[in-house]
């Protein structure tokens, strides 16, 4: 019997998804037909369905633009994926019959940079971004033992309701990113920024020689936003190639209750 799983995005042709988790199922023995699922918002849960009818399907992994779709579609949710609003993984719990949405972004995150020896605990840490990334994000940084955020967005508004939402089950002081703060311990990007080259319109002194810089966003080449660190400095600057990994890996174990190693997959995406 060969499982099936699958991610649903739009654009999807790009996503490494499939690499990483025959990867993983490899490592196992373990047949697994994992493919790449485009889909439009008007037929998302429609497709999703279909998908779900098929024989021998343990779950999906749900990307931009769903992960908000998937949220409403699912029967029950995880604690991070009821804390973020969005889920990016499926479990197809068939014993129950009900359809599970969890959230492995954050948790990746956090197991990201514990690989680059980050060390959160008593951090002041800067979040840049309010979209789903940094939503899924802040549920996880905020159980890390940081001393607190700050949150900075281009659109105040997300800013201000991604700390409201959050405050209610923090243990950190959580804030608005201010004229006058000092530089940050940890700081991460969130934004789509990187993409095009661009970098978040936030000052130089948010940063000093000893702040780890964190781009979401991945490339063969260091990201705009680490190269921006990296003139100004930074200790070290990490990009998201190995966060994908991980919450990859966090969404493997739901499905498969097994813990897939993630060393050797890291090395074989970065020589590309
Ligand atoms: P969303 O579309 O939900 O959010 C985009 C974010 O970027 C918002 O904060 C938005 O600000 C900001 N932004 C976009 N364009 C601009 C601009 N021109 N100027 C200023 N801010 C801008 O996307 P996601 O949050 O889902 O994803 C963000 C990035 O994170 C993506 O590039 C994605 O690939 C990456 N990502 C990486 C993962 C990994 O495993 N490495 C996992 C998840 C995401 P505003 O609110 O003002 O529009």
């Amino acid at each position: 019997m060969t499982a099936v799983a699958g991610v649903f995005g739009s654009p999807i042709k790009q996503s490494k998804s499939p690499i990483i988790h025959h990867h993983f199922a490899q490592q196992f023995a373990l047949p697994l037909h994992y493919g790449k699922q485009l889909s439009e918002p008007e037929t998302f849960e429609a497709d999703l369905a279909r998908f779900f009818s098929g024989t021998y399907v343990v779950g999906a992994n749900v990307t931009m633009p769903f992960k908000e779709q998937a949220f409403a579609w699912v029967d029950e949710l995880s604690v991070q994926a009821a804390r973020s609003g969005a889920v990016n993984t499926i479990i197809n719990n068939k014993e129950e019959g009900k359809f599970v949405g969890a959230n492995t972004d954050g948790l990746g995150l956090i197991a990201d940079l514990r690989f680059h020896e980050v060390d959160l605990r008593g951090k002041r840490l800067l979040l840049i971004g309010a979209g789903g990334a940094a939503k899924g994000a802040i549920s996880a940084l905020v159980d890390s033992g940081i001393h607190s955020a700050a949150v900075y967005n281009r659109s105040i508004d997300r800013a201000e309701s991604l700390i409201e939402q959050t405050t209610v089950f923090a243990d950190c002081d959580l804030s608005l990113l201010t004229n006058d703060c000092k530089a940050f311990d940890v700081v991460i990007n969130a934004t789509s920024l990187s993409l095009t080259n661009q970098v978040p319109s936030v000052p130089n002194s948010i940063v000093s020689p000893s702040t780890v810089i964190y781009d979401m966003v991945y490339s063969d080449e260091p990201t705009t936003f680490m190269q921006w660190g990296e003139q100004l400095g930074c200790a070290k600057t990490i990009d998201g190639l190995g966060m994908l990994v991980e919450q990859a890996a966090l969404s493997f174990e739901y499905w498969f209750d097994k813990k897939p190693s993630t060393v050797d997959i890291r090395e074989q995406l970065r020589k590309g």
